[in-house]
């Protein structure tokens, strides 16, 4: 049975020209950067030059800007923890109701600290409340950190307006990047992001290697305290092969950038037609707003989202069911709750999340198997009329 991998926003696969950028580093190459002959010298141009790559993709002013983390969790924490320990004295921080748990649980156990965490609603297609946003802005307000892109819905939130608004206040802030970068054009030199974060493995990098952009000029305080690495910002030896990776997989991310807006989006947008076409009580969370061009979140009223991966995964189809982060709870998504989706909807929601290696044969494919199975759990459910109504007790 052949994979139809459409989980890429839960990891993506390591490119093949990534691969092979990092295989010398695991034997001719394996000196430490840190070390003061040559043959450790040679390792630490390599990370400069992925350090470059990385920066260009986020059209950094500088490579120096870049801080290599290992993962998306890891430069979100950094980041928010960075701005307690700069702006002392200020107890108040800023999020939204739809964040991943790498930020989204930070606030709440920092709101359990001592700090007054706002978490700024949304609306039912994932937007951002931004007369809320504003309000909430304070003195004392140390940091906001809103993600750029939604994981579940692919949602894009308006950062830049959003990151304008501190300035003027002097507040910190962050943005996750974790999703869009390498998908939509991110342009630093000219923006008012203090910190961003994003995670290599899900741009075609591998897992373990990770990046906090910090702004030059930025008030900044290490959290993973040792060595002098990363000019004394991130301790610990380097993961050389992942980093060189990582910076392989930005330079090809800002090669595919198009193909990823048009060829990917039109894919996208074929199978959400394909489905809903067939499919009746079905509908596209998040489809009013802007969106990340291969994410795809379908509900199916009165069906149960583990059931129809169960099935799509005996066809080889594989995708997620609320967040990949958060499955194993059977609770329905809090973004999706945030959203206010029905239960009945939320339930049954399904997020496909192509990339650059899904094909059109394979999005038919979807389209072929998708609608029969959500009809044999239709046919299960106490739920489900024939007819198409829900009964009451669903709700
Ligand atoms: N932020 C977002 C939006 C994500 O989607 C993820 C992972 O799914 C993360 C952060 C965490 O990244 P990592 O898995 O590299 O820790």
């Amino acid at each position: 049975m052949t994979t139809v991998y459409m989980d890429n926003n839960a990891t993506s696969q390591v490119a093949p020209e990534v691969l092979e950028a990092m295989l010398p580093y695991f034997h001719d190459l394996y000196g430490n950067p840190s070390s003061a002959h040559t043959f450790g010298g040679q390792v630490a141009h390599n990370i400069r030059e992925a350090r470059e790559q990385v920066a260009d993709l986020l059209g950094a002013a500088s490579p120096e800007e870049i801080i290599f983390t290992s993962c998306g969790s890891e430069s979100d924490n950094t980041a928010i923890m960075s701005a307690l320990h700069t702006e002392e004295g200020k107890n108040h921080i800023v999020t939204s109701r739809v964040e991943h748990p790498a930020v989204k649980v930070l606030y709440g156990h920092l709101g359990k600290n001592g700090y007054s965490a706002t978490e700024i609603p949304v609306d039912k297609e994932g937007r951002l409340d931004m007369d809320r946003y504003k309000e909430s802005l304070s003195q004392d307000t140390a940091i906001v950190s809103l993600m750029w892109a939604n994981n579940e819905t692919g949602a894009i939130f308006p950062v830049e307006e959003a990151a304008q608004l501190t300035k003027s206040r002097d507040i910190l802030f962050h943005t996750d990047a974790v999703q869009s970068a390498g998908k939509i054009p991110i342009d630093l030199k000219n923006s008012s992001i203090d910190m961003l974060s994003i995670s290599g493995h899900k741009l075609h990098a591998p897992k373990g290697v990770g990046v906090l952009y910090v702004r030059k000029g930025t008030r900044y305080a290490p959290f993973l305290i040792g060595g002098h690495q990363e000019h004394g910002r991130r301790g610990g030896t380097e993961n050389v092969a992942s980093i060189i990776g990582l910076g392989k997989a930005c330079e090809l991310a800002g090669k595919h950038m198009k193909d990823e807006n048009t060829r990917v989006r039109a894919l996208r947008d074929k199978l959400e037609q394909g489905i809903l076409a067939r499919v009746p009580s079905s509908r596209v969370n998040g489809g009013g707003s802007e969106r990340l061009p291969n994410t795809s979140n379908i509900s199916f009223e009165s069906v149960e989202g583990e059931a129809i991966l169960l099935l799509m995964d005996e066809f080889g189809i594989c995708a997620s069911s609320g967040s990949a982060c958060t499955s194993g709870s059977l609770q329905p998504s809090h973004v999706l709750r945030a959203m206010g989706v029905p239960f009945t909807m939320a339930h049954g929601s399904i997020r496909f999340s192509l990339s650059i290696y899904n094909t059109e044969e394979e999005v038919d494919f979807v389209i072929e198997k998708v609608p029969p199975i959500i009809q044999k759990l239709r046919d299960l459910s106490p739920f489900w009329k024939p007819e198409g109504q829900v009964c009451a007790s669903g709700t």
